[in-house]
């Protein structure tokens, strides 16, 4: 502006005077003359000092107003005028979905002008994306303060004060995948089942999918947060039950049987052998039972594992099993403790641990509970899936993430999330092994002993032309009845991948008061892997 304002001849005021004209034209009054172009020229001065000062006092204001609204200190103060500051200043960033696969980036959250947010997908990823008011959840309640900073440069600052709009907050892009997501929602919903699916990527960590339902639609909190806060109608439509909700992981627990057994017992894939005669274990009250009391005969290591042979493993944590060891190995799994998860998550817990916490004895009752997942035995879907990843990706657990990147509303890029490699949880040929052990769990493969087919419990899966399926299945038992939560915690390797296994997505599923895993997690697992990988 002020530039132009000099070259300009049409801007009068400003215009540099031609003195050596006035005094060619006129020598007699040539005096006034001068003393008219030197009072001109003085104005001239003074008045481009005002200009000149003008703009350095609106940069320097400018530049005061971004320090001071985008200061952290100012955000984490709780008071609300502050925070009314920011949302004077910034307009909110957006969230984006993933763009790795075809379905490419699509808006999760994003906010107008007058930072009312909306969420274009609704239901589908209220507990993933949250939302920001009502003191946030989610990556929109976790992401907060970037979403409400705006780092974008110095001369765009400028051009958005001169429109008068907001800046531009930064902008969250996520690992989640559309498609997948809404896969999961739809396959738990089409039976209004209550549960959790969530699906990774066990060799980056990367969260594909977080679906929990019942759910709520993130619009419409300013109708429904009281009654949802105060779980009028006892639905818990608040909780993410993929991390929050705590469960009994059944027979999902035997994955953790069977790393420790083959920790011990390295060649337990070849000579382990139990003879389930009378489809029960143990006597009187500390005696467990085979799902519907079935006699599943002489069994190796896969045969017990393929048929979830209740009896098999209550011998084999009882009695084959080094039980301190056990218990180092299940700390080293992450149960009875923190897991390596930022947003809100329930701990699991095992009673071989709370027992050793209590300076107690565990009763062989509770050991025959520990050994099929029962009892007090509390697992999240997220810790479940936790430790499939490890089994998926040759032991190692990558650190499951859910954002992708940062960027500043001018296209920089603030942070990026790397894959990060957690922890070795067990050696590679335990994980092989295990693997070999939960293929045998989505198929109808021959036994090695008898050459007769091993029909799993999630043989559902066998016969999959563009993907392969490993898993186990689990039925909890809760309450006095017959309740029961159904699980399915597996993975996929993708056809290309058939010959060297590397394992493409890991997918755990619990469906609440569902029943049989088999009957109702693996159908939903099933549905979901379908259509991912367009099996119809
Ligand atoms: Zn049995």
């Amino acid at each position: 502006m002020w530039k132009k304002n000099q070259d300009s001849p049409d801007e009068g005021g400003v215009r540099v005077p031609d003195t050596k004209r006035f005094r060619n034209d006129s020598g007699n009054s040539g005096e006034i003359h001068v003393e008219s172009v030197k009072s001109r020229a003085r104005r001239q001065i003074v008045f481009s000092a005002v200009v000149f000062v003008l703009l350095f006092s609106l940069m320097a204001a400018s530049f005061c107003r971004y320090a001071i609204v985008n200061q952290r200190i100012l955000f984490d103060n709780s008071d609300n005028n502050r925070r009314y500051l920011l949302e004077k200043h910034n307009r909110r960033g957006t969230i984006y979905s993933s763009d790795d696969y075809s379905s490419g980036e699509e808006v999760l959250a994003e906010s107008d002008d007058e930072n009312n947010r909306s969420y274009p997908y609704g239901e589908i990823f209220c507990h993933a994306v949250g939302f920001a008011s009502y003191g946030g959840g989610g990556i929109d309640g976790y992401m907060d303060y970037q979403l409400m900073t705006s780092n974008i440069s110095f001369q765009e600052r400028l051009k958005y004060d001169k429109e008068e709009s907001l800046y531009p907050g930064n902008d969250v892009f996520t690992t989640l995948d559309v498609n997948l997501q809404q896969y999961a929602y739809e396959a738990l919903l089409r039976e209004y089942y209550r549960g959790a699916v969530i699906i990774t990527e066990p060799s980056t960590g990367k969260i594909r999918a977080m679906v929990s339902l019942p759910g709520f639609d993130p619009n419409m909190l300013d109708y429904t947060w009281e009654g949802m806060r105060d779980d009028v109608n006892g639905r818990g439509e608040l909780v993410n039950r993929a991390t929050q909700g705590s469960y009994p992981p059944g027979s999902t627990f035997k994955i953790l049987d069977a790393i420790e057994m083959l920790q011990e017992n390295p060649s337990a894939m070849e000579d382990y052998s139990f003879d389930c005669q009378t489809g029960t274990f143990g006597e009187g009250d500390a005696s467990i039972h085979c799902f519907d009391y079935e006699h599943h005969h002489e069994q190796n290591l896969k045969e017990a594992f393929a048929h979830s042979c209740n009896s098999a493993f209550a011998s084999m944590v009882s009695e084959d099993l080094n039980l301190d060891q056990f218990r180092s190995t299940l700390k080293k799994m992450m149960f009875n403790g923190p897991l390596p998860y930022s947003l809100p998550y329930s701990e699991s817990s095992s009673q071989l641990l709370v027992t050793e916490a209590n300076g107690e004895e565990i009763s062989r009752k509770e050991l025959l509970q520990v050994a099929i997942g029962q009892g007090s035995t509390l697992v999240s879907p997220l810790h479940m899936n936790m430790i499939t990843m490890a089994v998926a990706n040759n032991g190692v657990l990558m650190r499951p993430y859910m954002i992708e990147s940062l960027m500043a509303g001018d296209g920089k890029i603030l942070r990026q999330y790397d894959p990060k490699t957690e922890k070795r949880l067990m050696d590679e040929d335990v994980a092989r092994k295990v693997r070999t052990l939960m293929r045998g769990v989505t198929n109808v493969l021959p036994s090695d002993r008898t050459g007769e087919n091993v029909w799993g419990t999630a043989n559902e899966f066998n016969g999959t032309t563009n993907y392969m399926a490993y898993g186990k299945t689990g039925t909890a038992e809760f309450g006095d009845e017959d309740d029961s939560h159904a699980w399915f915690t597996g993975f996929t390797v993708a056809d290309e991948d058939r010959e060297d296994g590397q394992a493409d997505l890991c997918i755990t599923v619990v469906i609440e008061n569902g029943g049989v895993g088999s009957d109702k997690a693996v159908p939903v697992a099933k549905e979901i892997m379908d259509r991912w990988y367009g099996e119809y």
